[in-house]
């Protein structure tokens, strides 16, 4: 879903408060920022329309969803629905005898047949059903369960009014759902979680001839009833998230081409636009080939390349991607490539409950981003992502959406996209391109994940696995905790006997709430009189020192100059720091080196300090601690033994690190 989408809500909203009845489309285009929309928002309709669900709603827990089939008879006049939802399900306790469902308590249920027996229900809360069951259902067991029902759709729990009759600018009829997050309830019976996803699906929709209609996947058959009504059976063979599934209906103009991609499997690209808008659409439709091969590149396959993509033109501001047909308002690019997106993350891999939203949504604006960076080039993806970090750095809370009982919590812009993505961006930092795309391939191919859902710990452990790298403190501060880091910076050097130079970097962090300060590895440029030379500090304590010996004289000193990080960063004037009173804290390379039985490692304390020497591997891992002391300033050489850690033979990285200071060497052990 896109931010345009969301736009939508409150304009939405607005029109039912004043019960204007107008055109909709002439007044979407709202220019107002994130906080705007918020404070504009003084309706608190979605307050009481998402039932205050402010925790993981699973629905329930005893059955596992394996199908829908919705066969219905839409009366676009009337606005009003005849349905019968087909539901199979598989029994996950050792018996029930009844379970519920999520479902609008105004539809009028006409029966309800289990396996083919009439069964009885009754509401138990608004909203939702209870299904007694002829029999006792085993471990297992199929349910196959058959809901005849008819009424008026609800419209309060999808962020764009879940089931909307209305007209397109030209005073067609037209037809579209957006159930998202809590709206496919309000015209179907389900476990209304996308953490049930279906293995399949069906979608039969019989209306007046004039729509043309479509959902999910394959179109089947078109049959014409003879009485002024058509039939589309629509088949989606593909596991899908309820909110997944979706109708779209107007008398389309149907713009079909097809994509190859690398095994020259042919995907079906079909766009149904408004008739009068399609020559307006036409140049940007034409890119969806092009990302779909980018995005094919980056991610591997599109997910249902069995059926097909395509768009349905809606009347909402945004988009919203409905799986293998993204219902779309605004034919933009970056809204294009957003939802394309949103079939790799969202629809293949989607977010366990909408606390982890960032999975979809962060991840799909920052896919958006890799579009740009393939398409235009560096300056162009630079210029978006420093634009997404001035968004990221407004949001206000954890990326971890604590409360999901409102559309504004759920899709707040700045957190949920925007610094969601450049959660992805700083990983891709850290992991670098190789591990970074290989991390993103393994979770959307993941056998647990792929085609079902995921939490943040799903995708931090496979980070951990791709990388071999521990990342907790990263998802830790990042995605539960709040804010970004404000980093001071100064830097100093001298000239030291043997002609070399010692340069000192100092990095300050302004307190923050949650987390105190970050922790991060940080890039630094420094410019030298012959050259470039990079340093990469692990900025662990709030305020911390770094030296190193450089051969030449340094003449500047960058800050993460490719700008990973979302920070603030104020730079110092070095010449307050003195060499008198920049603590010359060093550590030497160890002799000899390469090593076998044993190596000396020096060091060299200006002060007296509470001192730790640790040896790590090369995964970063922790293997010895050759000191843990105060010692008085002076000269320190201590022997280090490989057999008495019974450590192989390999790379090594010894640390020598004080509270305001850290230094880092390599060293290589030969057996
Ligand atoms: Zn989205």
């Amino acid at each position: 879903m896109t931010k345009k989408t969301i736009k939508f809500i409150l304009f939405f909203y607005i029109l039912l408060f004043y019960n204007y009845h107008g055109q909709h489309n002439d007044s979407l285009h709202m220019n107002n920022t994130e906080a705007n929309y918020c404070s504009k928002l003084k309706i608190n309709q979605f307050e009481k329309t998402f039932n205050l669900l402010k925790t993981n709603y699973y629905g329930d827990t005893t059955i596992d969803i394996k199908y829908y089939k919705l066969n219905l008879s839409i009366d676009y006049e009337k606005k009003y629905i005849r349905g019968i939802a087909t539901i199979n399900a598989k029994v996950k306790k050792n018996f029930i005898d009844n379970f519920y469902l999520d479902f609008y308590s105004e539809f009028n249920i006409d029966s309800i047949l289990s396996n083919n027996i009439k069964c009885n229900y009754s509401q138990i809360s608004t909203n939702k059903i209870i299904i007694y069951l002829n029999r006792k259902y085993f471990s297992s067991e199929k349910i196959s369960l058959n809901i005849y029902y008819q009424g008026t759709p609800n419209n309060s729990g999808g962020i764009g009014g879940s089931f909307v009759f209305s007209k397109t600018p030209t005073g067609n009829p037209v037809i579209w759902t957006l159930s998202q997050p809590y709206g496919a309830k309000d015209w179907f019976p389900c476990k209304d979680t996308p953490s049930d996803k279906a293995d399949s699906s069906e979608v039969w929709i019989t209306a007046d001839s004039l729509f043309v209609s479509v959902s999910n996947g394959k179109l089947v058959e078109i049959v014409n009833n003879k009485n002024g009504t058509k039939t589309y059976k629509w088949k989606n063979s593909y596991p899908i998230a309820n909110y997944l599934i979706s109708i779209a209906m107007s008398n389309y103009f149907i713009y079909e081409n097809n994509f190859y991609n690398q095994d020259k499997k042919i995907l079906p690209v079909i766009h149904f636009i408004y008739p009068e808008n399609f020559q307006n659409y036409k140049t940007n439709l034409d890119l969806t080939n092009e990302m779909l091969k980018i995005f094919s590149e980056k991610f591997g396959e599109y997910p249902f390349i069995k059926e097909k993509y395509g768009h349905a033109e809606c009347g909402f501001s945004g988009g919203m991607e409905h799986q293998t047909c993204t219902s779309l308002g605004v034919f933009r690019e970056d809204i294009i490539a957003h939802e394309l997106a949103h079939q790799w993350f969202g629809n293949k891999v989607t977010c366990m409950d909408w606390h982890h939203i960032w999975l979809n949504e962060g991840f799909a604006t920052y896919a958006t981003n890799i579009y740009y960076e393939e398409k235009y080039g560096k300056k162009i993806f630079n210029d978006r992502i420093a634009s997404m970090m001035d968004l990221a750095k407004k949001a206000i809370g954890s990326v971890y959406v604590n409360d999901i009982s409102t559309a504004r919590e759920i899709f707040n812009y700045n957190r949920t996209y925007s610094k969601g993505a450049a959660v992805l961006h700083m990983l891709r930092g850290i992991l670098g391109d190789e591990l970074f795309f290989k991390t993103l391939n393994e979770y959307l191919n993941d056998p647990k994940l792929a085609y079902s859902t995921a939490t943040t710990e799903d995708f931090q452990q496979i980070a951990e696995k791709v990388s071999g790298m521990d990342l907790k403190y990263f998802f830790d501060e990042w995605i539960y905790g709040e804010g970004y880091p404000k980093y001071i910076y100064s830097w100093n050097y001298y000239t030291k006997e043997n002609g070399k130079y010692l340069l000192t970097i100092a990095i300050t962090q302004k307190p923050n709430t949650n987390p105190k300060f970050f922790t991060m590895p940080i890039k630094i440029k420094v410019s030298t009189s012959s050259g470039v030379v990079n340093f990469i500090l692990f900025n662990n304590i709030q305020t911390q020192q770094w030296q190193f010996e450089i051969d030449d004289k340094p003449i500047n000193v960058e800050f993460d100059p490719d700008n990973w990080i979302l920070k603030d960063v104020e730079k110092e004037n070095y010449t307050s720091i003195s060499k008198e009173i920049v603590p010359q804290f060093e550590l030497l390379q160890n002799y000899p080196n390469p090593f076998n039985n044993n190596t000396i490692i020096s060091y060299h304390l200006p002060y007296e300090s509470k001192i730790k020497l640790k040896i790590y591997d090369i995964l970063g891992r922790e293997v010895a601690t050759l000191v843990d002391t105060f010692q008085k300033s002076g000269h320190y050489h201590i022997e280090f033994k490989p057999e008495i850690y019974r450590l192989t033979s390999g790379t090594y990285y010894y640390s020598l690190i004080s509270d305001n200071f850290i230094e880092t060497k390599k060293m290589i052990l030969l057996k």
